[in-house]
């Protein structure tokens, strides 16, 4: 398919495409789907449709892209951005690679529904290279339709710019554009097919090289393409590293342990469970990427995860997330294993995994309590005792450590008095039993004797708290208000979310609606508490 309309300029952009000029093509060129051998992508072009439409534009990620607000309003950038015209110096490609899908290899996935535009590099010399999710067909869409629907368009976009401004390393999103065309989709795989709007998220990223785009090359012996993608990604995103050598790709799997244990003390930090680790869906740099079948912690439950799709095996739940990252990364371990050919060095760095993790969680887990640092011979008993309190009855995460800043624990009050601000964070106030209550207290007096030791004011320790602590998450039910709004051609909501999450750690007078708990009627609705894969 080619593009029909001459495209304009949007002038800022300039292009600047490594990725297909240095690494090798596929040299098919017709669209259809197939096994790509020895290539690491193949050009394809955006499906056009029919009557694309601005929804929302993140102002932040424009301007990194050194595009003003008139630009993102233009015809020439919905045009641009909903796959209809490319832009001058674009080179639209699919990348390929493989995957382990819920612990099992699934030979080569690719990009099934994104399209990458090219790199951009901005005034900064940054390089950031756009794509296109759900702008049609490639040649790794295998029996789907390379499509992307409304309700999964707007969780992608605002789910990714939440995270950026909690501070989670994660891909971005430019803009959500509808398709004007009906996509048909079975949301529970159940035999309920309904049509729903299109809709096309363009998504930023440094690079979108993931874990599965190393392990396709070794799953096919083909260690020449390995070297030359894992040497390329060096050069390019991890140039501090140096040239490529032995001693480099170990420094380089090193590094990738960490910046991904990082990524995973975020997310316990802020209640997110992604839903889809597989490897295919584990960025080299370390980034949140594919925002599918995600959610939020609601009442904290570490078993929890919103994806139907696992919910026998759980492999995904919340608690579990650091040991899938572990197991992920001895799969990319494997991959890369041709590149060194010593197994020592790098089971030593999934041993430091571990180790990196459990410091990283301990540091993060004082941050979250206002301490000075985390001391194992009071913290691990007293974070042990947290983590039994908050699974005794329902409480929401998000506003309970919130509201811990806000107790006063150096008071003459009563202990019901002096947990009263906790309150708002129960789901269920029978469950809070006298003994639940005084098990409470007992950890509120610990907790304060604990502050004491290390002479933390109650206002130094609120300030502390609340800079790691979220007013404002992407409570799963907010995101299908949104969605249920947007479908019915009301923006308003997803303008108004992004908004909000623009400052999660603040208190945003006016806005306490959007930090309020589950209400009850999204307990058990599809899209709040569970989601599945189809999208
Ligand atoms: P996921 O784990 O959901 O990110 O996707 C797994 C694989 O399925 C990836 O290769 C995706 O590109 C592909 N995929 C998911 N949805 C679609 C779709 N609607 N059309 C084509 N490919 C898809
Ligand atoms: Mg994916």
């Amino acid at each position: 398919m080619t593009i029909q309309q001459k495209a304009v300029p949007l002038k800022a952009l300039v292009f600047d495409n490594r990725f297909t000029r240095e690494l090798p093509a596929d040299p098919e060129s017709e669209n259809y789907c197939r096994q790509v051998m020895e290539s690491c992508y193949s050009r394809v072009q955006p499906t056009p449709v029919a009557k694309p439409q601005l929804v929302a534009c993140a102002r932040e990620v424009a301007e990194l892209l050194d595009l003003s607000h008139d630009d993102c309003q233009s015809e020439i950038f919905v045009r641009a951005f909903s796959g209809n015209n490319l832009l001058p110096g674009m080179d639209p490609y699919a990348m390929c690679y493989g995957g382990h899908q819920f612990g099992n290899w699934a030979g080569q996935l690719g990009d099934g529904r994104a399209i990458n535009l090219g790199e951009v590099v901005n005034s900064q010399g940054q390089r950031h290279t756009l794509q296109l999710k759900g702008s049609g067909m490639t040649p790794y869409s295998r029996t789907a339709d390379g499509l992307a629907v409304l309700r999964s368009s707007v969780r992608e976009f605002l789910c990714s710019e939440a995270m950026y401004h909690l501070g989670v390393p994660t891909t971005r999103a430019l803009s959500l554009i509808l398709s004007g065309e009906q996509v048909m989709r079975d949301m529970f795989y159940d035999g309920n097919t309904k049509l729903e709007p299109g809709a096309i998220v363009c998504r930023v990223a440094p690079s979108f090289t993931r874990f599965g785009s190393f392990q396709i090359f070794s799953s096919r012996g083909d260690n020449e393409r390995l070297k030359q993608l894992a040497d390329y990604t060096i050069r390019t995103d991890f140039p501090h590293l140096g040239e490529p050598s032995k001693a480099v790709y170990l420094e380089w799997f090193e590094e990738i342990c960490r910046t991904t244990a990082e990524m995973i003390v975020h997310w316990t930090r802020v209640g997110f469970v992604h839903g889809v680790m597989n490897t295919d869906n584990m960025s080299i740099l370390g980034l949140t990427i594919d925002y599918g079948p995600y959610g939020w912690l609601e009442d904290y439950d570490p078993d929890w995860t919103p994806n139907t799709t696992d919910a026998h095996g759980r492999r995904y739940r919340f608690g579990n997330q650091a040991k899938v990252a572990q197991w992920n990364l001895f799969q990319l371990a494997n991959a890369i294993y041709p590149l060194i050919d010593e197994a020592e060095p790098l089971q030593q760095a999934l041993t430091d995994f571990a180790d990196t993790y459990e410091k990283l969680s301990q540091q993060m887990m004082a941050d979250k309590l206002g301490l000075n640092q985390y001391m194992p011979a009071t913290d691990d008993a007293l974070c042990s005792e947290l983590e039994a309190i908050l699974q005794l009855v329902e409480t929401d995460m998000t506003i309970f450590y919130r509201q811990l800043a806000k107790v006063i624990l150096d008071t003459d009050l009563d202990s019901a008095q002096r947990s009263a601000p906790l309150q708002h964070a129960y789901y269920v106030p029978e469950q809070l039993t006298d003994e639940y209550l005084s098990r409470l207290n007992n950890w509120l007096d610990n907790y304060k004797s604990r502050l004491q030791q290390d002479g933390i004011t109650e206002n130094e320790r609120s300030a502390r708290m609340n800079k790691v602590n979220p007013k404002y998450v992407l409570r799963n039910y907010l995101a299908q208000l949104a969605i249920d709004k947007s479908e019915q051609g009301d923006h308003a909501l997803v303008n108004e979310l992004l908004d909000v999450l623009r400052q999660p750690y603040d208190e945003q007078p006016g806005k306490e609606q959007f930090a309020e708990k589950r209400p009850e009627w999204a307990r058990s609705r599809a899209g709040c508490s569970m989601l599945s894969c189809s999208s």
